[in-house]
């Protein structure tokens, strides 16, 4: 049985990141759907679900690549997203932050100074704010 399902997979994508994150979100939607009594959530966690094993059975092995690649790079630009919040938090007693009006670039500046002249680093852009 075990040598059968060994063979069954060869030439198939198998598990990753992506499919890990798919079954829990599933598994997190039966949850939801059993407590709520919800349809939307059993049939999304069964999409989910029907959606990671279609992956891992999946022959195209570069395009499951791409696929978890692509998520790859979301959940980063997400944590980084996350880390900038908490420091942010974090710092809000000790700073000021500005979005440079020309650039958008974010800028942080010391709080308790006045009014102070904020040079962008990133363009040169100058501009006022209070600190
Ligand atoms: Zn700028």
């Amino acid at each position: 049985m075990k040598e059968k399902f060994r063979r069954f997979m060869i030439g198939r994508y198998g598990a990753d990141s992506l499919n890990q994150f798919l079954c829990v979100a599933s598994l997190a939607c039966l949850v939801v759907a059993m407590i709520s009594k919800f349809q939307l959530f059993y049939y999304l966690g069964l999409a989910l679900l029907f959606y990671s094993y279609f992956r891992m059975f999946s022959r195209n092995i570069s395009a499951r690549t791409a696929e978890n690649y692509k998520f790859y790079n979301m959940k980063q630009s997400l944590d980084s997203w996350i880390n900038s919040r908490k420091s942010r938090w974090a710092g809000r007693k000790q700073y000021r932050y500005y979005a440079c009006p020309q650039c958008r670039q974010k800028l942080r500046v010391p709080r308790g100074r006045g009014r102070i002249q904020i040079s962008c680093p990133r363009c040169g852009n100058q501009f006022i704010k209070k600190s």
